[in-house]
C-alpha cells in the first residue's frame, strides 16, 4: 500500500516537531508538506528549525531539504494536493483563534481535511472533538458536516485540551461500565511544553508553581461534556454531566501532565478493586482495529505508593497510555486517584495521529 501524503501546519512549533518526529516511519502516512508562519516560509525545514529543535527524539533527515510554505496561503497546499503530495493536514498552529478558525475552514473548503490540535473549532457543534478511545462514533458526523457546509472532500476534526485524557479516559471507562460519575474535582499539574516555545518564562516557573493557565480551567470543565455528548440533528449535543471543578497549575516539568482527581459516584458505587479491574481491562475501538498508534492497554494501573510520576511514566506505551495510581477512598467524595499522560504525545501530536488513523480506518480520507 502506498502511503498517504500528509502535511503539517505549524511544523516548526512544539507540537509540529512532535508530529515530524512521531510520523517517522509511520506505516500509513508520509510527511510531504510543511507550513508555518511567514517567518519560516521559504526556508528549508533544517534552516527553519535551526537552534530550536526542542524534543529529544530525531526525525527523517529527508525532511531537512523540504521548503516550508506559508500556512496562511492555502493555494500552496492546493498545488501540493494537485501534485499528489498532500491528502490531508495536521494543524498545529498557534495564532489568534479567529484566524485559525477561518484558515482551517479554508483548507477544508479547498478539499483538504484538517486534523487539528488547535482549540479554535472545539466548540463548533458540527466538528467532532475526538479522543479515539472515548468517542470514535462522533466521527460519523463528518458527512453531515460536509453536507451542511458544501464541502466535498474536506472536513475538520479536532482533539481536546492536552490534560483531559489523563482523567477522562479513567472516568469514561467507569461510565461505560455502568457507574455514574456525578461530580469530579481535578487539580492539574501541567508541564511547560504545554505552553509551546518559548512558553512560560524560566524565572516564572523554575523553583515555582504558577497557579493559573489562561482559559485552561474552562476547557478542563467543559470539553469533557462535548466528548460525552451525542449526535442529534447533525450537531453534537453536550452531555449534562459530570459536574467538574478544575484547578490548573503550571509546574516545572518538561513533559507530562499530572492530575489528582476525586470522584463522586451515583447510587451504584464501585469498590476500589472493581475500579482497578475496569481500568486494567478497558479496551476500545482503536485497540480492536489495531491502529498503529493505539496503546495496547489505554490505562495502566500502577500499584506503587508513589506512582505515576511524569519523569518515570510519561513515556508508557510510547507516550500513548494513561497511567493511574494512588487509587484510594476519598473522605469527601467517593474515590480519588492520580492520572498522568504525555501532553505533547497523547495530548497533542500522538493523539492527532491516532485520530487520523481512526478517520482513515473509517474511510473518510477516500483511501
Ligand atoms: P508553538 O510551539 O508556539 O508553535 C506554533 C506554530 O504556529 C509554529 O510552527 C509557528 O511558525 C506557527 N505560527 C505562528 N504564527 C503563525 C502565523 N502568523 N501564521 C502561520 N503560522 C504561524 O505552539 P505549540 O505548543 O506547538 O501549539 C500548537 C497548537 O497546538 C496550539 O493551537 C496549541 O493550543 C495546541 N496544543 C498544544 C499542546 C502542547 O502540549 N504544546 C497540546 C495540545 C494542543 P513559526 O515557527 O514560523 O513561528
Amino acid at each position: 500500500m502506498s502511503k498517504i501524503p500528509v502535511g503539517i501546519l505549524g511544523a516548526t512549533g512544539m507540537v509540529g516537531q512532535n508530529y515530524i518526529s512521531l510520523l517517522t516511519d509511520h506505516p500509513w502516512f508520509e510527511v510531504k508538506y510543511l507550513a508555518a508562519s511567514p517567518r519560516s516560509a521559504g526556508k528549508t525545514y533544517k534552516e527553519a528549525i535551526e537552534g530550536r529543535w526542542h524534543i529529544r527524539r530525531g526525525y527523517d533527515a529527508a525532511l531537512d531539504k523540504l521548503i516550508v510554505e506559508d500556512a496562511n496561503d492555502v493555494s500552496k497546499a492546493l498545488a501540493a494536493k494537485k501534485r499528489g503530495n498532500l491528502n490531508f493536514v495536521f494543524s498545529a498552529l498557534e495564532m489568534e483563534k479567529d484566524i485559525i478558525l477561518k484558515l482551517e475552514e479554508s483548507y477544508a473548503a479547498a478539499g483538504i481535511p484538517v486534523i487539528s490540535n488547535a482549540s479554535a473549532h472545539r466548540w463548533t457543534p458540527d466538528v467532532p472533538m475526538l479522543i479515539a478511545e472515548l468517542n470514535p462514533e462522533h466521527s460519523d458526523i463528518i458527512p453531515l458536516q460536509q453536507k451542511r457546509r458544501g464541502w466535498e472532500k474536506g472536513f475538520i476534526v479536532v482533539k481536546p485540551n492536552c490534560s483531559i485524557q489523563s482523567y477522562m479516559t479513567p472516568v469514561y471507562s467507569l461510565l461505560k461500565a455502568g457507574y455514574e460519575v456525578k461530580r469530579l474535582i481535578v487539580t492539574t499539574m501541567q508541564a511547560v511544553s504545554g505552553a509551546g516555545f518559548p512558553g512560560v518564562p524560566s524565572l516564572d516557573v523554575i523553583d515555582n508553581i504558577v497557579p493559573f493557565i489562561g482559559g485552561e480551567e474552562e476547557k478542563s470543565e467543559k470539553e469533557p461534556l462535548k466528548i460525552l455528548g451525542t449526535i442529534e440533528d447533525g450537531l453534537i449535543k453536550n452531555a449534562a454531566g459530570p459536574l467538574i471543578s478544575a484547578h490548573c497549575n503550571r509546574v516545572p516539568v518538561i513533559d507530562g501532565h499530572t492530575v489528582t482527581a476525586s470522584m463522586e459516584f451515583g447510587e451504584n458505587k464501585p469498590s476500589i478493586e472493581q475500579i482497578k479491574e475496569i481500568w486494567r481491562n478497558f479496551r476500545a475501538l482503536p485497540q480492536e482495529l489495531e491502529l498503529p498508534f493505539a496503546p495496547k492497554q489505554p490505562i495502566i494501573v500502577r500499584e506503587e505508593a508513589n506512582r505515576p510520576q511524569p519523569g518515570k511514566d510519561r513515556d508508557a506505551d510510547k507516550g500513548m497510555a494513561v497511567s493511574v495510581g494512588r487509587i484510594r477512598p476519598c473522605p469527601v467524595f467517593d474515590v480519588r486517584f492520580v492520572g498522568l499522560s504525555h501532553n505533547t504525545i497523547r495530548g497533542a501530536a500522538g493523539g492527532g495521529i491516532l485520530n487520523a488513523e481512526l478517520i482513515k480506518a473509517k474511510g473518510f480520507f477516500g483511501h
